[in-house]
Parts: structure tokens; sequence; C-alpha cells
């Protein structure tokens, strides 16, 4: 099973979400291969939700309040996720981290109402540039991890983690992808490391440039259970070219 999940951002306008989650909802895909999830922003997701029920697509959310209801001005909880159809929620995604402000507490909160809301998290973590030219790489990762990670519930519970190395984000422009064995490598002690925190197979999927291009170099590799995509995921036939390429094998 390979997991290919499709993080829309804030690249599309209200409209273009429609469209394109209503082109992409006509294409059948291989179940039994493929997990193929799309997080589409706050404002279209339950429409969104609405056009992919019934088909071989989840939906997720790209962030999630950490409290269940009440005075929280502006916040959009994971329980009303879950209400929504939300199946997958994105937790801790770089952008969140580096451009919100959003520390490890928070993260670990977040962690926690999905899982108690019953959502699937997807814990993103991974280095920045600095971080990697001074040699911090395993101990930023291990550290975000055992944050997030550290004095939950996990038994019996799904979780997904998602190894983003910030360096390698598109962010729009053009990134700088992490080698295909680089990024195997690291998910090989990642999901070495996530022994202390569960028993359970945890999928980790690699993030960072992928495109239709390039995306077989990263499936194929034994470590690495799927991808996560940004830019390439907004663009109609580039998804459809990516998802194809990955059912093909
Ligand atoms: C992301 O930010 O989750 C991501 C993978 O972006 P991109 O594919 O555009 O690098």
């Amino acid at each position: 099973m390979t997991y290919i999940f499709a993080n829309w951002k804030m690249y599309l306008s209200y409209q273009e979400v429609r469209e394109l989650s209503i082109a992409l909802s006509q294409e059948d895909f291989d179940e039994k291969k493929l997990k193929i999830t799309v997080f589409p922003n706050t404002i279209n997701f339950s429409d969104v939700a609405r056009v992919f029920a019934g088909r071989s697509f989840a939906v997720g959310a790209q962030n999630v309040g950490w409290t269940p209801q009440g005075a929280y001005t502006g916040a959009v909880s994971a329980l009303l996720f879950q209400q929504a159809g939300a199946k997958y929620a994105l937790v801790g995604h770089s952008e969140r981290r580096y451009i919100f402000n959003e520390d490890n507490e928070a993260v670990h909160k977040k962690m926690e109402a999905c899982l108690v809301e019953g959502i699937i998290p997807v814990l993103c973590i991974g280095e920045t540039a600095e971080d990697l030219k001074e040699q911090k790489r395993e101990y930023r990762i291990k550290k975000q991890l055992s944050k997030a990670l550290e004095g939950l519930n996990l038994k019996g519970k799904e979780i997904i983690v998602a190894y983003e190395p910030v360096w390698a984000i598109s962010a729009g422009g053009k990134g700088t992808p992490c080698t295909p064995a680089d990024a195997d490598n690291v998910h090989g002690w990642i999901k070495n490391e996530l022994k202390q925190y569960t028993k359970q197979n945890v999928p980790i999927l690699y993030g960072g440039s992928v495109d239709s291009k390039n995306v077989l170099s990263y499936v194929e590799q034994g470590m690495i259970d799927g991808v996560l995509v940004g830019s390439a995921s907004t663009k109609l036939d580039e998804f459809v070219k990516l998802v194809r390429r990955v059912e093909s094998l």
C-alpha cells in the first residue's frame, strides 16, 4: 500500500479548489494499491468532503485547533473537522511551525486532540537548512518526535509520520528535493526511533518537492511508505500523472 497525500495549502482560489476536486473525483484509482488523501483549505473543506464521498479519496485537515469547543475565535477544532468528514489531519507542518510560530507543545496538544476525536494525525517533522548545516538533523527530528509523542496513549491508535526536510519544500518556487537514498536512510532511523513510542507499524511519508518525474525514485525505496505532495498536487494533469505512475508499480 502506498500513501499519496495532497496538501493543497492555500495555493488555489475557492472556485479552483471546487473544480480540481470535481475533476479529480472523476478519476478511478486502485484502492488496493493506493491510499489517496486530499487536504483542502478550511473554507472549501466540507464541499470537497461531499465531492469525494464514496470515492477512492479521503479528506484531511491542514491544521486543527486543540480544544474541542468554546470561546476560541478563529479556531477550528479537530472535533469539527471530524464531524465534517476528516479522516486525517496534518499536525506540525513546517509552515505552521516556522511561519505561524507553532511550538512543540501546541503540536503535542493537536496530536492528542486528533486521537481523542478519531482523526489519524499526520505528524510532520523535519530539519531546517540551518539544522542541516550545523549537523543537527538527528537532534531536531528526535526532539520533534519526543515532544509530540511522549505521554500520548497510542495503544490501538493509528498515526502517520511525514518526514519533510524544510529546505526541500518547494514553497511555491523550486525546491531542492532530498535525494531518495538520503530520505530512505532518515526514514530508517525514524522507524527505529518510533519503536519506543508505539508497537504499531507507523507509515512514514516523504515530502519535499515531489512531482510526477521523481515520485517513483522515492516510493521504490524500502523505507518510504508514500509521499506528501504540495505544489505538484494542485495541478490536475501533473497530479494524475504522479498517481498513475505509482499505481503502475
Ligand atoms: C509540503 O509542504 O507538504 C510539501 C511537500 O510541499 P512541496 O511538495 O510543494 O515541496
